[in-house]
């Protein structure tokens, strides 16, 4: 079995670092200057998360490929953490939004795109009834309100190291002695996660019964598979206990697809027959335009429409001036029937297929203790032996150090892959060709760090 050298790993990561900063002055310069007026020199903190000392500043991309500031292309496996799973810049979806753009972007009033595309995700999702909203986090929150309002229970349950966006019930986590706690990192919560939240691990069923048993929770909500803490899969009968026992206890089940929708048209819900209550989706939902949709059954719907009170519909925290906007709509539209259709899924899953077959290639050859995940079009590798079965298993194993450098060798030989985890998502124009540069760069990067 072959092992990491942790001197030379100290030094392979140094001279990436160097070779890093050597190469993109200008996005160097751009962040020193950005400095001056942006908190921590990015528009937003997730930014800064990037393996080199400053992120890379980009001028523009298109499908599966971008350009920074310096000049350098990248093949982009991270694509804006799904945001832009349909390519940059999609053909058909920037005709729809040049199309839109002439003719108004939003009025509080409906357009005819919004008929399309709800059909279309009832198609997909088995699901009849759809609204819109302008974030995954915030189709997250407005299901989980739904789910109160119509059980009349205070309580959401999540698995241990989820992420649901910043939905504050969410932001818990399990403390070591079984108790939840704030997540660590979570900024000003509003109150003690405990009080609005109950933790189990992901694939822990007995768990998951004691929790529900004390009656009070609304909704259990879930990514299908685990994909916030690097990918954890779901055990055999792990969804049917949690469908069995939901019902039993009488709360809602939703599952978050935004991440999860790599799986295939109708993400995990349909590629493995799911049936939850409420289904959420945002991030690539329109090629990257704002947006986000959540959807339920008949059931959820005729429940929630005997609790509705209209006049006060526009204050009951649900909802969102730009939400179902017509430009969003517009793009929306142009991704579901043209962008991520059924044929481009076909491509993707083949591209993540060889991807994974790369890596472990690799893997095998340095007989390495690693592993790989696959989900759908998204492919990640572990730096460990085991598959995790639950977030706190997968939160152990995380090798900062070795990360670091294997994101960086990628990047400065022009491969771009998500700064969480080792992740790496195919586009429809995602090409044979990109997928064995990564594994080239891989395998050149794990021979330099070999004992
Ligand atoms: N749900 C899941 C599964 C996510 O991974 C994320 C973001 N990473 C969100 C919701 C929130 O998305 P947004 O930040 O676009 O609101």
């Amino acid at each position: 079995m072959a092992t990491i050298d942790r001197v030379r790993l100290g030094r392979a990561l140094a001279a990436e670092e160097a070779a890093f900063v050597l190469a993109h002055p200008r996005s160097r310069e751009l962040f020193e200057r950005a400095r001056a007026y942006l908190h921590d020199g990015v528009p937003m903190s997730w930014m800064i998360r990037w393996p080199g000392p400053f992120p890379i500043f980009v001028d523009r991309a298109e499908g599966a490929r971008f350009i920074d500031v310096d000049g350098h292309e990248y093949v982009d496996l991270c694509l804006g953490d799904t945001g832009a799973m349909t390519g940059h810049a999609p053909p058909a979806t920037v005709a729809a939004l040049r199309a839109q753009l002439g003719r108004g972007l939003t009025f509080m009033l409906p357009t005819e795109d919004a008929l399309a595309v709800s059909a279309e995700l009832s198609r997909r999702f088995s699901l009849p009834f759809w609204q819109f909203a302008t974030t995954a986090t915030d189709a997250n929150r407005f299901a989980i309100r739904i789910a109160r309002a119509i059980t009349g229970r205070p309580r959401v349950l999540v698995f241990d190291w989820c992420y649901h966006g910043s939905v504050d019930e969410c932001l818990a986590t399990l403390r070591p002695n079984g108790s939840v706690g704030p997540r660590p990192g979570s900024v000003g919560p509003p109150v003690d996660p405990g009080v609005t939240t109950r933790v189990v691990e992901f694939n822990d069923v007995p768990a998951l019964e004691r929790e529900l048993a004390f009656g009070d929770v609304a909704c259990v909500l879930a990514e299908p598979a685990m994909t916030n803490i690097g990918i954890v899969l779901p055990e055999p009968g792990f969804h049917a206990a949690l469908r069995q026992l939901t019902r039993q206890y009488g709360t809602l089940l939703i599952n978050d697809e935004t991440h999860t929708i790599s799986a295939g048209p109708g993400g995990c819900t349909a590629a493995w027959k799911l049936e939850p209550d409420l289904v959420t989706v945002g991030k690539p939902i329109a090629s990257g335009v704002p947006a986000a949709v959540y959807g339920f059954t008949a059931e959820v719907a005729h429940r929630w429409k005997k609790q509705t009170v209209n006049d006060l519909a526009d204050v009951g925290g649900i909802g969102g001036t730009l939400a179902g906007n017509a430009l969003a709509l517009s793009a929306m539209r142009a991704t579901l029937l043209e962008v991520l259709t059924a044929e481009a899924y076909a491509r993707m899953l083949a591209l993540s297929r060889r991807f994974t077959s790369g890596v472990l290639q690799v893997i095998e050859r340095h007989r390495l203790p690693w592993i790989v995940n696959q989900l759908g079009a998204r492919a990640e590798y572990w730096f460990h032996h085991r598959r995790p079965r639950n977030g706190a298993e997968a939160a152990a194993t995380v090798d900062p150090a070795l990360d670091r450098y294997m994101h960086l060798g990628a990047l400065n030989r022009g491969v771009l892959i998500t700064p969480f985890h080792n992740m790496a998502l195919m586009c429809p124009a995602t090409s044979e060709a990109d997928v064995d540069l990564h594994t080239r760069v891989f395998a050149d990067s794990v021979k330099q760090v070999l004992a």
